[in-house]
């Protein structure tokens, strides 16, 4: 017999966040394992949960963990893997921990629920229907520029996570790199000083400038660029997709010849190689 691994949700700020699943599921496993068990236990006091925890998985330490809690898994134990807020995996720990258990034969069942990303982006009032979740900005200016001058060919909205020590920075780049862009910063999701500060880059970092120094957690949002994607012309993309046919052409290769003859962005290539859609 093998256990089951939980991959909870817990709340992202506001404790009442929380399924009725996953409370009754944090009671009946036979373990906890958080990213950092102090932080879990505000939540589990609240909902008078008892269950012990096997040990923290934070970060660091994750690789580690990941035999002894596969092992026990393997002898039929329930275990709830749960981060310090939110969504597991979802720029917290435990990728490898799910990796681990599906390819040793263990059932891993999801227990949804809040991700700061998902909060943000549909009160955004940006274009939810297709999106681009970057996890966390990368720490070096550099990269963060370059990310942005990846974007001005991005039709999608971007979500990303960045903290209020790097904010003022990262807008003073969007400022530069994508001024004409509407973005959203959207801080302290479902806690009481909550609030979305839209705009241009522009907007957004006058206000954020007048106040001083940036508090909370936040999620930045950015609008897609407009008609990016489909300045690709028509009649070359249908030759392309008809010799492809023709020729048996691997989606793979599609996918190189569509960003290479025709400077179609990668993404949007893979979807047309593999789902067919132009
Ligand atoms: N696993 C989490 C989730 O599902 O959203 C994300 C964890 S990640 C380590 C933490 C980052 O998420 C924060 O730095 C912030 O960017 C974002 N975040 C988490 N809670 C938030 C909130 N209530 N409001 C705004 N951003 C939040």
């Amino acid at each position: 017999m093998t256990g089951r691994l939980y991959i909870v949700s817990l709340p992202i700020g506001n404790l009442s966040d929380i399924t009725l699943r996953a409370i009754e599921t944090l009671r009946e496993v036979d373990y906890i394992l958080a990213e950092d068990t102090r932080t879990t236990k505000r939540v589990l006091d609240r909902y008078e949960i008892r269950t012990p925890f096997y040990s923290s998985l934070y970060e660091g330490a994750e690789d580690g963990r990941v035999r002894s809690v596969v092992g026990l898994l393997q002898s039929g134990k329930a275990i709830a893997l749960v981060s310090d807020a939110g969504t597991p995996l979802i720029s917290d720990p435990g990728f490898p921990l799910v990796r681990a258990a599906v390819a040793a034969g263990v059932t891993v069942c999801p227990v949804p629920g809040p991700t700061a990303a998902i909060a943000a982006l549909v009160a955004s009032a940006l274009p939810a229907d297709r999106f681009l979740f970057e996890g966390s900005l990368p720490r070096k200016r550099s990269h963060r520029m370059e990310l942005f001058a990846q974007l001005r060919r991005e039709p999608r909205t971007t979500v990303a996570y960045e903290s209020p020590h790097r904010l003022q920075e990262t807008l003073d780049l969007l400022v530069h790199g994508l001024p004409e862009r509407n973005i959203v910063v959207a801080r302290e999701v479902t806690k009481l000083h909550e609030e979305f500060l839209r705009g241009h880059p522009a907007d957004v970092a006058r206000t954020l400038a007048e106040r001083g120094d940036v508090r909370g957690e936040c999620v930045l949002l950015i609008e897609g660029a407009e008609g990016a994607g489909d300045t690709v012309d028509p009649l070359k993309l249908e030759a392309l997709l008809a010799l492809a046919h023709d020729e048996g052409l691997s989606k793979k290769t599609l996918e190189k010849l569509l960003v290479v003859a025709l400077g179609v962005p990668k993404n949007r290539a893979f979807e047309i190689a593999h789902r067919g859609g132009a």
